[in-house]
This record gives structure tokens, sequence and C-alpha cells, in this order.
């Protein structure tokens, strides 16, 4: 493929490999391995953010694979999807003019995929949800979910900020 001549990523429609490259210095000649089902879930997410928009809204990738050196020195949870096993099988993104919440939904609405909120964006991953399907990030820690708001992301998340309202 003629990279230079085409608008189309190389990992799929929107998405490049030196978007979701590991960022560390060891990993620069490293093959960049995702997911194809998480860049699928990633795509259909595009298009319900793009649907009724005239100009398409880049989603912005702000973690893609990482080794477990990179994911250490970041303070990723030890068994993150992000590390490569083969395949990455995480992502944290933002899109400028929606917010974190919001694109949480929409990656509800995709299906399949858990999903941590953050000040920042969102992580989203394509690992069974068992026992947690979403969580809220307050103080950098992740806050999981449980059954019941399993059901639920923004129910879950009303929860939670209320919670975190009445710490303060
Ligand atoms: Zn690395
Ligand atoms: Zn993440």
């Amino acid at each position: 493929m003629d990279r230079k001549n085409s608008h189309i990523g190389d990992l799929s429609t929107h998405f490049w490999k030196f978007e979701l490259r590991c960022p560390c210095p060891k990993c620069r000649r490293k093959l960049v391995r995702v997911s194809s089902l998480l860049l699928f879930k990633l795509e259909m997410m595009i298009t319900i953010i793009d649907s009724g928009l005239d100009f398409h809204r880049p989603v912005i990738v702000l973690s893609g694979n990482r080794c477990e050196e990179e994911n250490r020195r970041i303070g990723g949870f030890p068994g993150s999807k992000h590390i490569p096993d083969p395949d990455g099988e995480a992502v944290d993104i933002k899109v400028n003019g929606i917010t974190p919440i919001k694109l949480g939904l929409i990656a509800e609405e995709v299906g399949g995929l858990r999903i941590g909120i953050a000040k920042w964006g969102i992580h989203v991953d394509v690992k069974t949800p068992s026992p947690s399907k979403f969580w809220v990030y307050i103080n950098n820690k992740p806050i999981y979910s449980a059954k019941i708001e399993n059901k639920s992301l923004l129910n879950f998340y009303r929860i939670m900020m209320g919670k975190e309202g009445e710490n303060r």
C-alpha cells in the first residue's frame, strides 16, 4: 500500500501503528500488536461519533501498547490489557469536544467493551468483563463496578460521582 497517497491507517481505517506503539525507546523497532476486535470496536465508535457530522472528529490515542517496563513506569495495572499478549487489547483515548462520560456511553452503545472513565478520557478494552465491566478513576485509582452496576454505565457513573461529591 502506498502510504503517502492513502488516508487509510495501517492498522485500520482510522488508526496508525505509530499511534498505538509503546512509547519507550526499547520498543521503537518492535512490532505493534493490537487486537483486531478492539480496532473494529473503535471504528464502530467513530461511526457513532461522526454520525450527523459533516467532518471527522479524530480519536486521540493516549496509550496503546505498553511493554511490561513501560506499564510499570507509568503505574499501570500489573495485568494490564495494554501489554500485548500476544495482542494489545486496550487503548486509552480522548476526543476533543466530547466529555469522557459521553465517550464512555458511545463505547457502551458499541458493546463488548470494558470501560474506564477518567478525567483525561476513557480506557476501553475487549477483556471479558469478570466481574467488572466499568470503572471510574478517582484520584487516579480505579473504582470498579459490581454485578448490579454492570448493567448501566450511566447509573454507575452517577453513583460514583455522587459519592465523590459527598467526600469533599
Ligand atoms: Zn516499551
Ligand atoms: Zn488504559
